[in-house]
């Protein structure tokens, strides 16, 4: 048979990562801007955190910039931001923030075909060097694909500022590859989907080492942070190999947008995927425990009841994860679970 293989991969060209770091936005957009116009996408409280230092300096350097600060990722915000921005001749989009802030920046470069740079201010999820921007509509969340990061700077000395229950969610994000390379090879077995083996690996590998240095991450430590960012980055890195988000998302990331879409809304997205690492590995009958132990360590709780969530409600969610997006098959498989067994599943693991 003819050689008919192909993959596409695109990744980020310039990264910084680690302490101090925040000067090198002068260096990363000198290289990527097209014109002397940068636009900046920020909170309220991530402008002062960093988005006002980005600011300054670009003037500093002769830039002109708009700083468009926003509040949640759903379309409103975004037709918004779209429309105010829209006279201004931009050359780059910089998206400082959290997760929300670095989705519509994502977005609105991708919108507008212009070079995107993301300033994680917190170490919380794989978005941060991602081309997907996950947005909400009437509370439930659609993952659109936006523009990959030209250049990602990751400044250690910003992102210890976060509040602990970030950083916790993001190796949480991170240990969920886990479960999300298993359901990829069981796809790969039983529907033939392509599995790249480079990027699994990379995938674990990342997993593997926040786990082995679970008890290292601390509050208030910059290496934590430098810990668990420069895995993000690995998983966005093997999510770039592949193609697609396939090695860090899976049958856990269904049920944490499952949850989501049961309305679930003071859940960081690591703690849903947590909650669903320790299901997913359950079921795939791999050691689960561990997983659990580890959130432990973290200081993540896995019980609903912690989040006010009902019984009903993640029963439910269990059971119809598998339809969030049926084209991805996981171990969930293509029809609700029984609503015994889910309950069993979910008693079983400490979950409800
Ligand atoms: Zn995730």
């Amino acid at each position: 048979m003819e050689f008919q293989k192909f993959r596409t991969m695109h990744f980020p060209r310039d990264v910084y990562i680690g302490h101090d770091v925040l000067d090198h936005i002068v260096d990363v957009v000198g290289e990527n801007c097209r014109n002397r116009n940068a636009i900046i996408v920020s909170g309220d409280i991530t402008y002062e955190l960093a988005g006002r230092k980005v600011h300054d300096l670009l003037e500093t350097y002769g830039y002109e910039v708009r700083a468009f600060l926003v509040g949640n990722a759903n379309y409103d915000t975004l037709e918004k931001l779209e429309s105010e921005s829209l006279d201004f001749q931009a050359g780059i989009v910089i998206g400082v923030g959290g997760g929300a802030k670095i989705d519509l920046a994502k977005k609105l470069a991708f919108d507008r075909k212009l070079p995107f740079v993301s300033v994680p201010t917190a170490p919380s999820h794989d978005g941060i060097a991602s081309p997907r921007a996950s947005l909400r509509r009437n509370g439930v969340s659609y993952s659109e694909e936006g523009a990959m990061p030209i250049g990602v700077i990751a400044d250690t000395a910003v992102m210890i500022k976060a509040p602990y229950r970030y950083l916790a969610a993001g190796a949480a994000d991170v240990i969920s590859n886990l479960s999300a390379v298993k359901d990829w090879k069981l796809a790969h077995r039983l529907k033939g989907e392509e599995f790249s083996s480079s990027a699994a690996a990379m995938s674990e590998y990342s997993a593997q080492e926040v786990l082995s240095q679970i008890n290292e991450i601390k509050k208030y430590e910059e290496s934590s942070v430098w810990l668990v960012t420069k895995n993000i980055l690995a998983s966005g890195t093997a999510m770039a190999i592949a193609g697609n988000s396939r090695p860090g998302s899976g049958s856990e990331h269904l049920f944490a947008h499952a949850l989501e879409a049961a309305g679930v809304e003071n859940m960081l997205h690591g703690e849903m995927c947590a909650m669903g690492t320790v299901i997913s590995m359950y079921l795939h009958d791999e050691n689960w425990q561990q997983i659990k132990e580890a959130f432990d360590t973290l200081g993540i709780s896995i019980r609903t009841r912690d989040y006010g969530i009902n019984d009903e409600t993640v029963i439910n969610a269990l059971r119809t994860a598998h339809s969030i997006r049926p084209e991805r098959y996981t171990i969930l498989g293509e029809s609700d679970m029984s609503y015994d067994a889910a309950v069993k599943a979910l008693e079983l693991t400490g979950i409800i």
